[in-house]
């Protein structure tokens, strides 16, 4: 996801850069002046109010700006993003807005700051009022409005900058070159957004080789907490000692020492584009644990992929596997193998399933050839990837 503010005094040239930035970003586009309009020509409660405030080049207030904003943007959570014209004009408003983000599970990229000098704003309201028939462009009402801003909107500059997220750009060149500075600006912020993917599927389904391969194909890096576990045996550390004697009685391992593993996996995984989760979350604490990880690092899930192959046939390629080189100390015999399929369904399935009332989960048919599979679950991370670059 993408969500900006463009800030910058009235005639700074907000609403005509959000109309490309809308369209090449695929933008939700929030102007809360365009709203306050329609409410007025629509002659409603709100619009009423805030009728002779918007003549006078006043501030509206703050309880009617969540009222209009907050609508529009729960009714479409599904959007790739926000732009934001107009909003937040106040320091309230920038909580306002921290808000509004938190409630979509998302949060602001960062804030444009178009700069213009006073007398350019005004030459270039006064041309517009010949032909925007709006009633706040004439001289006097535009001196309002800069007070307006220079009291009221200029100290929201102040939370950008305390968070580092506020971008100065030149208002006073060409449209184009402008569009340029922002562009580039918005790509960097896309670049820094993770693709991460949290593959589910009993185990047998594939998702390990799979996930491995999607991983290094895409530029990914695969977090995957059986085999993690397995190098700590490998390795005959303390924690492998322990997981060892779990596995042997079909045990899960304890959510400390998994925590432990995937923690130091993120902290140490520089420069990536994201990860691939397998085999974790397992059940529903870990579920949370993932979300407060991710958070802690600035991100969040931005896929789930559950590759769904029947029973009958995960046994079958089990118990195959069993007698390779690939078998796992889980499936050297059917009980375990049994109890590992019983076990993904109570503690999983529900892991799925709360997903599936909080995200999108695709379903993927792990049945047939793994170059098959592969191809059906690379078009999926394709367009994973690029919903949120
Ligand atoms: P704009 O189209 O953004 O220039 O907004 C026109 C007028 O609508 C402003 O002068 C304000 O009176 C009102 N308005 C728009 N957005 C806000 C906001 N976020 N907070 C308060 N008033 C607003």
């Amino acid at each position: 996801m993408l969500n900006i503010a463009l800030f910058g005094p009235p005639g700074a040239g907000k609403g005509t850069q959000s109309e490309h930035l809308v369209s090449h970003f695929n933008l939700f586009y929030i102007s809360t002046g365009d709203m306050l309009r329609r409410e007025l020509t629509a002659g409603t409660r709100l619009g009423e109010e805030a009728r002779d405030i918007i003549a006078a080049g006043g501030l509206v207030s703050d309880e009617i700006i969540v009222q209009i904003i907050e609508k529009t943007i729960t009714e479409n959570p599904q959007a790739a993003g926000f732009l934001f014209d107009g909003f937040p004009r106040t320091f309230i408003q920038a909580y306002i807005l921290d808000g509004l983000m938190i409630k979509l599970n998302t949060s602001l990229n960062c804030l444009i700051n178009l700069q213009i000098p006073e007398n350019v704003s005004i030459s270039r309201l006064l041309k517009r009022g010949e032909t925007s028939g709006r009633l706040d462009d004439n001289e006097t009402v535009i001196r309002n409005r800069l007070r307006e801003y220079h009291e009221k909107t200029l100290p929201v500059l102040q939370f950008y900058q305390d968070k580092n997220q506020q971008f100065d750009v030149d208002g006073t060149r060409p449209v184009e070159d402008v569009r340029r500075d922002i562009v580039r600006i918005l790509q960097q912020e896309l670049d820094k957004n993770l693709f991460n993917l949290v593959l589910f599927g009993y185990p047998g389904s594939g998702r390990g080789s799979q996930g491995q391969a999607l991983a290094e194909k895409f530029g990914l890096e695969y977090v995957a907490t059986g085999r993690m576990l397995d190098e700590e045996i490998r390795n005959d550390t303390p924690i492998g000692r322990t997981v060892t004697g779990l596995y042997e009685s079909g045990q899960l391992v304890p959510d400390e020492i998994v925590v432990r593993l995937i923690e130091k996996k993120i902290e140490n995984a520089h420069g990536v584009k994201g990860f691939i989760f397998k085999g974790f979350p397992r059940t529903l604490v870990q579920s949370y644990i993932l979300d407060g990880l991710l958070r802690k690092h600035g991100s969040r899930i931005s896929k789930i992929i559950d590759i769904e192959v029947p029973t009958l046939e995960l046994i079958q390629r089990l118990d195959a596997r069993s007698r390779t080189e690939r078998q796992m100390p889980y499936d050297s015999s059917t009980g375990k193998i049994v109890k590992r399929l019983q076990e993904h369904e109570q503690k999983t399935i529900p892991v799925i399933e709360k997903y599936q009332q909080l995200h999108d989960v695709t379903t993927v048919d792990g049945r047939g050839a793994f170059a098959e599979v592969f191809e059906k679950l690379s078009a999926e991370v394709e367009a994973g990837i690029r919903s949120v670059r």
